[in-house]
């Protein structure tokens, strides 16, 4: 198919019976263009094995398969999964893991093993829970490109002190630093969306937590940022979690660290809170 033209989209999209839904962030990529970026990103070689994460007509599995890599494609939508099947079918290198990608990844990764690169023009309402999800887990493929919000694209690479620093700045720099970032218009999509588009590429972080601690740091991370108003010290006194430190604990373990005891959260690098991970799960 064209997948330049929201005419031919729409047909399609008739013929298959399938209508639009906005939770799920279904706006295609028409832009010639923005596609050729994204290929330029990811760098496809022959034998790499990509998971694409919501192909939806295919109109970027079309142009990876044809490189010669292995695609593994992540779709919830039951009408497009049909569609793709059918249309990609003689491609032995393809193949669809159904369902929601945060519930499915996991066995295909313990299935399949690790992926060569990872990449998606992701759901707008999930991305973050998506990206979320594989920090969290520790999956860090040594490539992952996406097309985002431009808005999580610069929390993804926010600076501390900066507006866009949140703890999902820390949980993603945790794991990933981007490499480089190209904004796409929206009218690069069809149906166009309200926001301004970035396709990123990042690549595994140099701070990463040891995994005997990640989970905890993760908890820390976003204690700390519970009540953007109040310090880290008010914050993480204020978790039920971390009852078990008494006040003057934690109030020591802060200045151990080497912060003072008004210090916010938005101040501090992700190596700070993993220095006082380590520092509060020694005092346990
Ligand atoms: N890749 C296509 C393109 O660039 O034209 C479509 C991208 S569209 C922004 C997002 C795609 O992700 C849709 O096909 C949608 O059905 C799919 N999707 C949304 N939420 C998903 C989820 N949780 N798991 C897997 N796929 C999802």
């Amino acid at each position: 198919m064209n997948y330049d033209s929201p005419a031919e989209i729409k047909k399609v999209l008739d013929d298959i019976h399938v209508t639009l839904k906005k939770k799920w962030g279904q706006n295609f990529l028409v832009n010639p263009g923005a596609r050729e970026k994204i290929i330029e990103f990811i760098k496809p070689g022959k034998g790499d094995v990509i998971w694409e994460i919501g192909p939806g007509l295919g109109a970027m599995t079309e142009p990876l398969l044809k490189t010669g890599a292995t695609i593994i494609a992540f779709e919830i939508d039951w009408g497009m999964i049909r569609y793709l099947n059918r249309v990609f079918s003689s491609y032995p290198a393809f193949s669809i893991v159904q369902g929601d990608v945060v519930k499915t990844w996991k066995t295909a990764y313990k299935d399949c093993g690790k992926p060569d690169k990872v990449m998606g023009n992701l759901p707008y309402a999930s991305a973050s829970a998506i990206i979320t999800s594989f920090v969290i887990d520790g999956f860090v493929p040594d490539a992952f490109i996406f097309t985002v919000q431009r808005e999580l694209a610069l929390r993804m690479a926010a600076l501390p002190g900066t507006k866009s620093y949140s703890s999902f700045s820390i949980l993603f720099q945790s794991a990933f630093t981007i490499k480089e970032r190209q904004d796409i218009k929206p009218g690069s999509f069809y149906p166009k969306p309200e926001v301004v588009s970035s396709i990123i590429s990042a690549v595994p972080s140099l701070h990463v937590p040891d995994t005997s601690i990640r989970d905890f740091f993760f908890h820390i991370v976003r204690t700390g940022f519970l009540s953007r108003r109040k310090t880290l010290l008010n914050n993480l006194l204020s978790d039920k979690d971390l009852k078990t430190y008494p006040p003057r604990m934690l109030e020591n373990a802060i200045g151990q660290a080497g912060f003072h005891r008004n210090t916010r959260a938005e101040e501090l690098k992700g190596e700070d809170f993993i220095r006082l991970a380590k520092l509060l799960q020694k005092l346990k």
